[in-house]
């Protein structure tokens, strides 16, 4: 593993973060039954006698579930296990019936794999400020949740609803390669971006259906890993960020005090912004594990894999890649621009029609997603389309309107402007938009040769401070001219004219 730089020191110290993500899968189904999944349903309508660990039912496995670690194995370029194991993990809780949970433990369905993204350094979107991480997975195992205790509501009592035992999960378990909550909120978001893309999570993180557990732990650089707390149940990149960052700085102050840090099980509160131990951390030997007897192994055939693999969607990051080779596009854009598969397709969609990727990729990342933050709308429902951006692109490429110009047509469009019923093409919607505002710019030489005469004339001493090797006068120049164009000048005519009579 690469040595931490310096600036990823926290008061001299290094912090090693590993990732716990439970991600509930979207199926119809609960794992071992067939009882719904739906989120919001009345206490204990979806819970069936399997569910409720009623004696003399039986497990029996949801192969979409299965489908769906398989998806995501293929997505993180993971071995397939041909053979994995269910086993007992045996603890009393309330909303655990059995009094085991069905996980698995030593042999899981998931094997390696890792997570690539890039971080955002918050130093602006130049390629030089993105730096490109690789998290490394140990494994993802198929499990059940358990059902929720519900304290509020209830005076004295605690209530116990049953509706989300037995759903779905995937664990997936990372290495402890993540270095800072930067890390490690970039690494959440990629696996978010990765399980929503091929469809196994809805990603809905208030509902908890994507739930992360941060192990954090500190050292001093090449010293063994240090003892771990882990932050458990993270449902907001926000709180994650918080949580690691309080946690971290709480673990340095204890070393530095002379404590040793314990292993425990610890909650975030969001009111105070501190975590808080739960518990002290059990052993594995605790749970005393032992493969499930009601369930025989899960085999996986070469043959599903392979069907799977072709019913695949392009991934992200092969996505990415394509856009670098067939758009010519760098490799922050083509990231960037694949957040979503919406937002890809619009991308491509006006990259496309207007044959101009490049312009195409700085809009739908500049322009368009900043309206879009502005507005919390989400690229659904973006009020240009692909078309529209196309057609406006194609305008500021031929040089009839200058990129200044072009915000203000999009500011129009944006707000339904010129969505005349009757002007159905879009490429007539936004020529009529420019007429409409005069945004045309001027190109006719002849025009802005006599524009430029006039700020010659009108500003003598610039000329003359430029012919004698004042080379900042040209600029204040070619401002002239814009001004006098009312910003309507083709600049680069502007510019050369300029050129050409002072000579
Ligand atoms: P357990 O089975 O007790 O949960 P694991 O060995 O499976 O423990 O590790 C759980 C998670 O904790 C993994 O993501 C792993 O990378 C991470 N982890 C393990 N040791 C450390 C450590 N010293 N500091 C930070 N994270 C750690
Ligand atoms: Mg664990």
């Amino acid at each position: 593993m690469s040595k931490p730089t310096a600036s990823l020191l926290v008061q001299g110290y290094e912090v090693v973060i590993g990732f716990e993500t439970h991600t509930q899968l979207a199926t119809r189904s609960k794992i071992f039954s067939r009882a719904a999944t739906a989120f919001g349903a009345e206490p204990n309508t979806q819970a069936c006698a399997v569910d409720l660990a009623l004696p003399g039912t039986l497990p029996v496995m949801n192969r979409e579930a299965v489908a769906c670690a398989i998806r995501l194995g293929l997505a993180v370029g993971a071995h397939i296990a041909e053979k994995s194991v269910f086993a007992r993990k045996n603890y009393f809780y309330p909303d655990l019936p059995k009094g085991y949970q069905i996980t698995q433990y030593e042999i899981p369905v998931v094997q390696g794999g890792s997570v690539t993204f890039f971080l955002d350094t918050g130093k602006g979107a130049a390629d030089a400020a993105r730096e490109k991480k690789t998290v490394r997975l140990v494994r993802a195992h198929l499990e059940e949740d358990a059902g929720k205790s519900l304290h509020e509501d209830f005076i004295g009592q605690s209530g116990i609803d049953l509706n989300r035992a037995g759903t779905p999960l995937l664990e997936i378990v990372t290495e402890p390669d993540i270095r800072s909550s930067a890390e490690a909120v970039a690494y959440a978001k990629e696996l978010h971006k990765i399980v929503t893309w091929i469809g196994i999570c809805d990603g809905n993180m208030q509902e908890g259906s994507f739930r992360c557990d941060a192990n954090v732990s500190v050292r001093k650089p090449g010293a063994p890993l240090g003892t771990r707390r882990e932050i458990k149940n993270l449902n907001s990149f926000k709180f994650m960020q918080q949580a690691i960052d309080y946690e971290v700085r709480w673990q340095i102050e204890q070393i530095e005090d002379g404590h040793a840090i314990e292993q425990a099980t610890v909650l975030f509160d969001p009111d105070t912004g501190e975590t808080r131990a739960m518990r002290t951390k059990e052993d594995a030997d605790d749970y005393r594990y032992f493969p499930d007897p009601d369930l025989p192994p899960l085999v996986v055939a070469r043959d599903w894999v392979d069907e799977v693999k072709a019913a695949m969607p392009e991934l992200p990051r092969a996505m990415a890649e394509r856009f670098v080779q067939q758009y010519g596009l760098p490799e922050y854009d083509a990231t960037t621009l694949t957040q979503s598969p919406a937002m890809a397709a619009y991308f491509e969609a006006a990259a496309q029609a207007s044959g101009q990727a490049k312009m195409a990729s700085n809009w739908v990342m500049g322009e368009v997603s900043r309206r879009l933050n502005n507005e919390e709308r989400d690229i659904a429902e973006v009020p240009v389309n692909a078309g529209q951006l196309a057609a406006l692109l194609a305008r500021i490429a031929d040089g009839t309107v200058s990129n200044n110009a072009a915000r203000q047509v999009m500011d129009a469009l944006w707000t339904g402007e010129g969505a005349d019923a009757q002007v159905i093409d879009a490429r007539a919607q936004i020529d009529a938009v420019i007429e409409a505002k005069g945004l045309k710019q001027v190109s006719d030489s002849g025009a802005i040769e006599k524009i430029i005469d006039e700020v010659m004339a009108a500003n003598a001493e610039m000329v003359a401070q430029f012919r004698a090797g004042k080379d900042k006068a040209f600029n204040a120049l070619v401002g002239q001219a814009m001004k006098a164009s009312k910003g309507k000048a083709n600049p680069q005519q502007v510019n050369d004219l300029l050129r050409k009579k002072l000579g």
